[in-house]
């Protein structure tokens, strides 16, 4: 029975309760706590057992329903043991049942004269059409065949299909699958009731099309599509406002620091930089804290848009924090923020998870005492034993490689002097994210974009070369370290295997330093001490090292303006944007660039697909867009790691006009009816409301 919307507070939902804990146990392994999750499991595909088939007419390769009575049952030893039964029905045709693991119990269902109803799939055996261990029992006469397709559903080791069935079927009686949204959304949508959707795909017609079934089209899967988009744009703009609530620093344009560094930097800033900026300034002025993600391709000139928001909230008398992932990077950081800021009169505070414990401490000193007005460092400073003495402003470069929880610990360093306000948060990302993504995964954060690169860049030309031309590749690297440019030989990818990844690294390394015994060759890896890791760093940079080996440490913003030539070995393993920012690493200076891709044959067609993006395109957005096509949100965004639940329903590269759809409705539902809102959030992310942890 439904209950009465009225009564049924919106923020509840019965658990799994009435079940022992072994099933329990197995549904919470799909992600099922609660009984209306149990309504949202949607079927893989479905079975069609409403219509029984003569067995004249049974096709090979087909599932079929067919009823016939036992002729003969008979347990054979060859070639292996095996139940082996016949029935036949009134077409006057046997098929043959074969059962390779079987109990006593089956075999006596299977007695001669029983009748027999089988589902399953039809093949050709020595003998005839046959089903190898179908789903049967035994049938009385006239018992009625099913009304609707059979579903099938994700499930779980020790949690049957029949199982599944039955909990599925008894949590869509009991629970109230009520309409919450308002029937003019849905009118304009054309999308059905949620009652009638949810229902229909359980249970769909027999005489309904398949296809769009299977495909998700059905209006039925579109409305469950807009539902879960849905909730995840009231969510994400709901975090948004909560996290504008709260209070932050005013950080006014003053002027002095800003206009002193662009006055020593040796390049303009782009229109697509002063852009950017402008709208940052903007942000840090408000009461609130900013929450803006830059995103700009590989060498488009970030660092120093981060640089000059320091400065901005360094002259309010607030601290700024410059986060980065790898060790390699924030060295670099570090590096490139002491150049620029020291000849102001500001102490760049440095800390690494590789200082040594007095050093540490000198700079857990500087930045408690607000020595230093800069800090930049990896997620060292993220740690408790970090206070600052009034952090104004975090910077996080390649946001998508933390976690969550990590930017949330930073973002907690600003309330320890003033309890209430938070830092202003600048996020930065190279890896271009197509505006679904962005629309969908970043509706929390407002976006910048610089969208153009500075000048006198030159491209970089990229080659694909198959393994067996590695000699003219090696001729190649010598020729460039001759003639005084610097080269980069990434090492293959393992995902298998760190261990093994790292043993390949050193092969690579002892076979080219073979090769080249008149180069002076690096090795840079993950494994290596911080301080090994800046010294080969730094010989690279000042070109005493001409030709670096490395793992992928070195695809995030590593810049050697020298070094115009690089080799990254098995291409085929690496992912798009991958590539991509590896290829980044080229064409900095004035030298022509080249970007060789060596890959090994054969070549799955999707292998094969990815190069020719990576070959054909330049444009980081443009290859994220066709990456998104080929492998989906979830690995693009590395999502997983970062926090942001996976959409099981709808599907980013297709539902474009639904996510549009839903961020309106989000918005408006909002603002004029929060009730609503609320309920739909209620029954769709019940108590794992991972959007608002954040
Ligand atoms: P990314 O956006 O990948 O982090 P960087 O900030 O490292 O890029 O900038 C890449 C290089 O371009 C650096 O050497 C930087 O000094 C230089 N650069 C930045 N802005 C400009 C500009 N407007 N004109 C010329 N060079 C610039
Ligand atoms: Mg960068």
């Amino acid at each position: 029975m439904t209950r009465a919307r009225a009564d049924t507070p919106p923020d509840v939902h019965p658990s799994l309760s009435g079940l022992s804990k072994a099933i329990v146990d197995k549904l919470a392994k799909l992600g099922l706590a609660r009984k209306f999750d149990l309504a949202l499991h949607l079927p893989l595909r479905y079975d069609d057992e409403t219509a029984l088939c003569p067995i004249a007419d049974v096709m090979p390769g087909e599932e079929l329903l067919v009823q016939g009575t036992v002729t003969d049952c008979d347990i054979k030893f060859r070639p292996k043991r095996q139940l082996v039964c016949r029935i036949m029905d009134d077409s006057g045709e046997a098929l043959t049942l074969r059962f390779l693991n079987f109990y006593g119990s089956q075999v006596k269902l299977l007695a001669v004269g029983n009748v027999i109803r089988a589902f399953g799939n039809v093949r050709l055996g020595h003998f005839g059409a046959e089903m190898v261990h179908p789903r049967f029992r035994v049938a009385s006469g006239d018992m009625p065949v099913a009304q609707s397709l059979t579903p099938v559903y994700p499930t779980t080791a020790g949690l049957g299909q029949d199982m599944l069935r039955r909990l599925i079927a008894r949590a869509l009686a009991d629970e109230s699958l009520t309409e919450l949204l308002p029937p003019s959304l849905l009118d304009a949508l054309g999308l059905p009731a949620f009652g009638a959707a949810v229902k229909l795909l359980h249970n769909p017609p027999p005489d309904i099309a398949q296809a769009s079934l299977q495909g998700r089209t059905h209006p039925a899967w579109r409305r469950m599509k807009f539902d879960e988009l849905l909730a995840q744009q009231l969510s994400m703009r709901v975090h948004y406002q909560r996290r504008r609530a709260a209070g932050a620093p005013v950080l006014c344009v003053r002027g002095k620091l800003v206009s002193a560094l662009l006055a020593s930097l040796p390049f303009q800033l782009t229109a697509a930089q002063n852009k950017v900026l402008a709208q940052v300034r903007g942000d840090l002025q408000q009461a609130h804290p900013m929450q803006r993600l830059l995103q700009g391709d590989v060498g488009s000139g970030k660092t120093v848009v981060a640089a000059l928001a320091a400065l901005q909230c360094i002259e309010n008398g607030y601290q700024a924090a410059v986060m980065a992932p790898t060790e390699i990077l924030a060295e670099q950081h570090y590096r490139k923020f002491s150049e620029w800021l020291e000849p102001l009169g500001l102490k760049v505070a440095w800390l690494s998870g590789s200082l040594k414990k007095s050093e540490k401490k000198q700079s857990l000193a500087n930045i408690s005492q607000g020595e230093a007005m800069i800090a930049v460092g990896t997620h060292a400073l993220f740690e408790d034993e970090v206070i600052f003495k009034n952090l104004g402003l975090a910077i996080i470069d390649e946001q998508h490689r933390f976690g969550v929880h990590q930017r949330l610990a930073l973002r907690m360093k600003g309330t320890q002097p003033n309890k209430g306000a938070q830092p202003h948060q600048l996020m930065m990302s190279a890896t271009p994210i197509p505006r679904t993504l962005a629309m969908s995964y970043y509706a929390d954060l407002d976006v910048s974009v610089i969208d153009e690169l500075p000048p006198g860049r030159t491209p970089v030309v990229t080659k694909l070369v198959s393994e067996e031309r590695r000699d003219e590749v090696i001729q190649r690297v010598r020729d460039a370290c001759v003639d005084g440019r610097q080269a980069y030989w990434v090492c293959p990818l393992i995902e298998e295997s760190e261990t093994l990844q790292l043993q390949t690294a050193l092969d690579t390394y002892a076979h080219l330093q073979e090769t080249f015994p008149e180069l002076r060759v690096g090795l840079v890896h993950g494994r290596l001490k911080g301080a090994e890791k800046q010294a080969v760093m730094a010989a690279f940079k000042q070109g005493e090292v001409q030709l670096l080996v490395a793992t992928t440490v070195i695809e995030v913003g590593v810049d050697v303006p020298n070094a115009s030539l690089m080799v990254i070995e098995h291409a085929e393993r690496m992912g798009l944007s991958q590539l991509h920012q590896l290829r980044g690493r080229v064409g900095r200076g004035a030298a022509e660039s080249a970007c060789v891709l060596l890959y090994q044959t054969p070549l799955s067609p999707m292998a094969k697909e990815r190069l020719k993006v990576i070959y054909e395109n330049t444009d980081g957005f443009e290859i994220a867009r066709q990456d998104l096509q080929l492998r989906g949100p979830g690995e693009l965004l590395g999502a997983r790691q970062s926090g942001v639940p996976m959409l099981r329903f709808a599907d980013l590269a297709l539902d474009l006009d639904l996510l549009d759809a839903a961020r309106e409705a989000a918005e408006r539902l909002l603002r004029d009816e929060p009730e609503i809102a609320k309920g739909h959030l209620a029954r769709w992310l019940g108590g794992r409301n991972e959007y608002l942890k954040v």
